[in-house]
């Protein structure tokens, strides 16, 4: 068994960039521990401020429901100001990150993608980055990067593209995944917006095509330690 560690800017992005990769790490028996920085309540268009205590137990709920429908460990979401993490010290998120890693102990870690339209994504790879950073004794052996539909498809206009080079076969669990995502239907959108349940089943079977596989999730390998 193994330790793996999500970590995400905003619950969705977990699902969103591997969730069909967590329910198979959780079907081969690996700890799966997720945690998202930020609730993601604010990066929409929601209701007025009143109902916001009632939307954050919404999300609460469906990290909670999307956690048991794919086996993971864990879900755990931070309470950083959502949308504006730049106002956060690096420091700052780079201890919470280090804090997760210390704690979980991961084999694995899986986080955003540094080019990436939206810049809490962004703040969160650099935190883990640094939490990840090789150091006598560490265990991390292997960083990936995920993608998150809407927003790392333009991350060449950020500045580096999403060029994947690790696909896993998601066949079995894809379907896991997109149950997931519907407990977050609050952030999912009608087809054809990127962010839609259909859209993310073909990127799925783009990303499976492009490697010889019916489903795949496609990350880059940020780096690769073998003890
Ligand atoms: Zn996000």
């Amino acid at each position: 068994m193994r330790n793996v560690l999500v970590v995400a800017a905003h619950p969705d992005d977990a699902v969103l960039g591997c969730g069909a990769t967590i329910a198979k790490h959780a079907a081969a028996g690996d700890a799966v521990h997720i945690v998202a920085f930020a609730d993601g309540i604010m990066g929409r268009t929601g209701p007025p401020k009143e109902d916001r205590a009632a939307e954050f137990a919404a999300h609460a709920r469906a990290a909670k429901e999307a956690a048991g429908i794919l086996g993971a460990a864990s879900f755990v979401t931070h309470d950083f100001p959502d949308t504006r993490l730049d106002t956060v010290p690096g420091l700052d998120l780079a201890r919470a990150a280090e804090g997760a890693v210390a704690f979980r102990n991961p084999e694995i870690v899986y986080t955003h993608h540094f080019g990436d339209l939206n810049a809490d994504h962004i703040r969160v790879h650099d935190a883990v980055c640094v939490a990840c950073r090789p150091l006598p004794e560490t265990c991390v052996k292997a960083l990936l990067f995920f993608e998150v539909p809407s927003s790392t498809e333009w991350g060449a206009q950020a500045g580096a593209a999403f060029e994947p080079n690790w696909f896993v076969d998601v066949a079995e669990t894809i379907e896991l995944k997109m149950r997931a995502l519907k407990a977050f239907e609050m952030e999912m959108r009608p087809f054809p917006h990127p962010r839609s349940l259909e859209a993310v089943k073909h990127l799925a079977g783009w990303r499976g095509a492009t490697a010889g596989m019916t489903a795949a999730e496609a990350f880059v390998l940020g780096r690769r330690i073998e003890f």
